[in-house]
């Protein structure tokens, strides 16, 4: 008796994945023949609704069904056009790995296989790039946002003193509070939330003109608190801000860290990377001094969705945080219960995907010297774009342009129309399929704002976001006259 999943004709399923791999070439040879993003009709949506299929469906057919119902209407970061929050845009490379990954379709929580030494060299290799001592754990996560909670967690173990993960924190007379600049990243305030912590004890801490963490004004905060009797246990460094791309002084931060004895993690989610540009590799100097450091391997190096890293300087303490091991998951000398520690031993995740496989296929395939290369072309395109936005009278920038972000907008308007009538150009941009720039507020005022993240980007595609967004800007005016 069988209840195989497997199919029934192996040729057939063969000539299926032949079809599905030559159309998705054809489609990702084909993108810039595409719009950049179109909406997701209402017919679409309903047809992605309904009951829970029992009966089987042809291969073939619910092929066919994505072809119709997803295909068509995807973010839209794997086109040149796309300029976006912080995605990367991905690789056929990528891809390809990712269904090697899944084919094989290992368990990396742990046990002794191949893929678990996979990921431990994507890891030592991830400590390498971004200057790390040897000897430093790390594991791969989703992204930024559950590494920046690993990493805050193993300060918290650092520093609660006690056994805080027997006892958490809720008899602590003594509050432990963080800091971090007013431009940090959301997921550092989540971890706090979800730490138990609690997001007020996450101290936001002014910026400068170049929105860079002001040194003095953290000096002060830590005094205050310090006198006031609460727990300063850590700092948290910005290699690369999400709203401009600023980045702190990380060393003066690591030597104030060392002085007052606190923890240092750096969020170096995308800007970690341009480490790999030695232009701008030494203003990132400190990043490597840092406790714990978080960063994707999906925004600026190009891997398909998802993967994150986290690197943490003292594996003991990494280990310490996290490790908890149950009889069914006890370690063996040898056989598959071998491989020890274990990667569930660093983190959250107990059943992990093989996300490291895509990550090995990229900077193999690629090597790191290319992918610096297109982290130094972004850059070029947001000093090109900026100096383009700098020269149009009826545009001004918002903010420095100092890594691969321009914030901007369309300026020639009353003043008091400008926030709605720059949202206004940016949706237009996004269903005229044009170019997919998001906004965000730039000192009270709402900016168009591109994010070079995007391998795929030219000079032709910021020419288009450049002519787009005066020409609708001019049509927004004239329309609300
Ligand atoms: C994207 C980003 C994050 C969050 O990372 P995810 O991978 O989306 O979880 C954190 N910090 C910065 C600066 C980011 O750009």
């Amino acid at each position: 008796m069988s209840a195989s999943l497997d199919p029934e004709d192996w040729d057939a399923f063969r000539a299926q994945c032949h079809v599905a791999v030559d159309d998705m070439v054809d489609w990702w040879q084909q993108v810039r023949e595409r719009p950049v993003w179109r909406p997701v009709p209402d017919s679409i949506k309903a047809a992605l609704t309904g009951p829970v299929p029992r009966a089987p469906c042809d291969l073939a057919e619910v092929y066919r069904r994505f072809g119709e119902l997803v295909l068509p209407y995807p973010t839209g970061n794997t086109h040149p056009g796309f300029m976006g929050w912080v995605h990367g845009s991905g690789t056929p490379t990528g891809a390809l790995a990712e269904f090697l990954a899944a084919g094989l379709n290992p368990n990396l929580g742990g046990r002794e296989h191949a893929p678990i030494y996979v990921e431990r060299q994507v890891v030592d290799w991830s400590r390498q790039i971004m200057g790390m001592p040897e000897g430093s754990s790390g594991v791969l996560v989703g992204g930024t946002s559950m590494a920046t909670l690993i990493g805050l967690a193993t300060a918290r173990h650092a520093h609660a003193g006690g056994d805080a993960r027997r006892d958490g924190l809720q008899g602590r007379a003594v509050p432990l509070v963080g800091y971090a600049s007013r431009e940090a990243h959301s997921c550092v305030a989540k971890a706090f939330e979800l730490l138990g912590l609690g997001r007020d004890c996450l101290r936001l801490i002014p910026v400068d003109g170049e929105h860079r963490l002001r040194l003095s004004d953290l000096r002060d905060a830590i005094t205050a608190d310090r006198t006031a009797g609460r727990q300063p246990f850590c700092v948290v460094g910005a290699a690369g801000t999400v709203n401009t791309g600023a980045i702190d002084d990380l060393a003066a931060m690591a030597d104030l860290c060392r002085d007052e004895r606190l923890w240092f993690h750096v969020d170096a989610a995308f800007g970690g990377l341009a480490v790999l540009v030695p232009e701008i590799a030494p203003r990132l100097a400190g990043m490597e001094r840092a406790d714990s450091l978080a960063f994707d391997f999906h925004k600026w190096l190009h891997v398909p969705y998802e993967a994150g890293c986290i690197l943490i300087r003292d594996e003991a303490v990494h280990r310490a945080a996290f490790a908890l091991r149950p009889d069914y998951l006890a370690a063996a000398e040898r056989g598959l219960a071998g491989g020890n520690p274990w990667p569930c031993e660093y983190g959250v995740d107990l059943s992990r995907g093989f996300r490291a496989l895509k990550v090995w296929f990229t900077l193999q395939t690629f090597g790191l010297d290319r992918l610096g290369r297109a982290i130094a072309a972004n850059c070029d395109q947001a000093r090109w774009l900026a100096a383009r936005v700098a020269a149009e009278p009826e545009l001004e920038l918002l903010g420095p342009a100092s890594l691969n972000i321009v914030c901007f907008r369309f300026r020639d308007a009353p003043a008091d129309a400008l926030d709605r009538l720059n949202a206004a150009i940016v949706v237009e941009l996004h269903e005229r399929g044009i170019a997919a720039p998001s906004t965000t507020q730039i000192e009270g005022r709402l900016a168009i704002r591109a994010c070079l993240c995007n391998h795929r980007t030219e000079e032709r595609d910021l020419e288009a976001l450049l002519a787009g967004v005066l020409a609708l800007g001019r049509a927004q005016r004239r329309a609300s006259r």
